[in-house]
């Protein structure tokens, strides 16, 4: 398998999928470039052995072509960020571009139109009635999916290099992610995001120091099922927190007030707590909670414990005594992974909990664990109390980090891997 660091990139035109996926306010800002600059290294390492650089990249859910959703509107912000001029294709594939890209000469960058103006990027037929049979979306799917070879072919003859550098979109079989690798059998590498981000979750999942401690919060138990029992396969001790523990407290027969529950999954809470029990895991809940009369930051607040909850009120944060344990574990720990937080940290009254662990994170980061924070909420976390440089590695990945944890194959890899 070639690697961009050791691959002769000289008079070579690199086809780069990137993850320009950043979020723009109503007057086309960009609000968050994390994506956009983390994508530089890679471009300036082509362009720094002499190739040239095409950038593809999806940019929002188009239904078609759509103006507001023109990747035209990051192309001054990613010049400033490589302090060079960016070409704009208009397009992403056709008689135009295949001349841009012709014309492209060593250190010049050309960014291609949003790929998701094409049906064929994810080979979804668009535009089906909503009443349309299963039969008329049968043969919708087989006609995107014949068009669909075209557009990768196009895609594919306007570089002569494949680099994947979207981790993001990793666990989508699309043209640009995966199914474009085929044409590059012996020219097609990942970048250094995505070689960042198998080293940092594979020296959780497969390699880690331990004590190995995850730390699982969020909302829902459902839909966290298949990470948390592929974690117990891996981890000595599993810390749940947020909104999906109140499941498991129900399902002992605890009362949770009016706290999320699902009370059709207190089966699959057993389970878990069974499975971990074999297992020899640790598995860790919050025994205290922090309840409050009202889902808002002027809710009455008290504390009390996690199987007694009075009616009417709901369980938002982790209590002070669970803090403490929390922090205790995490800081005796040498790797570290981090999905969730652990109460409703967006308002301040519940956000102790998960700011608690942020901290012990970071302190045992410092004294020289391993920690790996992936998944919307926590990076957002992690983000609010600025601390993204003093962990091991923040993860850009959100769903493609999961399924990855979850032990699926990621199509966006397995792709250049082979
Ligand atoms: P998820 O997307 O499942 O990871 O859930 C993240 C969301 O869970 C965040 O927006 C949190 O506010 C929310 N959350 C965490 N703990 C609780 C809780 N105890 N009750 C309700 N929502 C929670």
């Amino acid at each position: 398998m070639q690697t961009i660091e050791t691959y002769n990139f000289e008079g070579k035109k690199a086809l780069v999928r990137v993850d320009f996926n950043v979020p723009l306010n109503d007057k086309f800002e960009i609000t968050d470039d994390t994506r956009m600059k983390a994508a530089v290294p890679t471009i300036k390492k082509v362009i720094a052995g002499g190739g040239s650089v095409i950038l593809m990249s999806h940019f929002g859910r188009p239904k078609g072509v759509d103006e507001k959703l023109s990747l035209k509107h990051i192309q001054k912000h990613l010049e400033e960020l490589l302090g060079q001029p960016v070409k704009f294709a208009g397009d992403s594939v056709g008689d135009k571009v295949k001349a841009q890209a012709a014309e492209l000469k060593a250190g010049e960058v050309l960014l291609l139109e949003n790929l998701r103006f094409y049906a064929e990027e994810e080979g979804k037929p668009r535009g089906l009635a909503a009443d349309a049979s299963a039969e008329e979306k049968k043969v919708a799917k087989a006609a995107v999916k014949e068009t669909q070879k075209t557009f990768v072919a196009d895609l594919a003859a306007l570089g002569d290099t494949y680099i994947n550098d979207a981790f993001g979109t990793a666990h989508r079989a699309h043209a640009s992610t995966a199914l474009i690798a085929a044409y590059f059998p012996n020219n097609k590498m990942f970048g250094y995001v995505i070689e960042g981000e198998l080293k940092a979750v594979d020296a959780v999942m497969k390699n880690p120091v331990r004590p190995f401690t995850a730390i699982m919060g969020g909302s829902k138990v459902s839909s966290k099922i298949d990470i948390i029992m592929n974690l117990l396969d891996k981890v000595d001790t599993l810390i749940l927190g947020g909104g999906m523990t109140y499941t498991f407290k129900a399902a002992l027969g605890g009362k949770v007030g009016s706290s999320i529950c699902e009370p059709d999954k207190f089966d699959l809470a057993l389970d878990i707590m069974r499975i971990a029990k074999e297992k020899g895991v640790n598995l860790v809940f919050p025994d205290q909670t922090l309840i409050a009369d009202d889902f808002s930051n002027d809710a009455n607040v008290d504390i009390c414990d996690s199987m007694e909850i009075p009616d009417g009120w709901k369980g938002l944060d982790i209590g002070p005594e669970s803090c403490a344990e929390f922090e205790k574990i995490i800081k005796a720990s040498k790797t570290i992974l981090w999905n969730g937080p652990v109460g409703v940290f967006e308002m301040s009254k519940f956000e102790a909990g998960t700011k608690t662990i942020a901290d012990a994170i970071v302190t045992a980061t410092a004294a020289g664990s391993f920690s790996l924070i992936g998944g919307g909420d926590s990076v957002a976390a992690i983000n609010k109390y600025n601390f993204a440089d003093k962990v091991s590695y923040v993860s850009t990945g959100g769903g493609a980090l999961l399924e990855y944890i979850e032990g699926k194959d990621l199509p966006g890899i397995s792709a250049i891997r082979g």
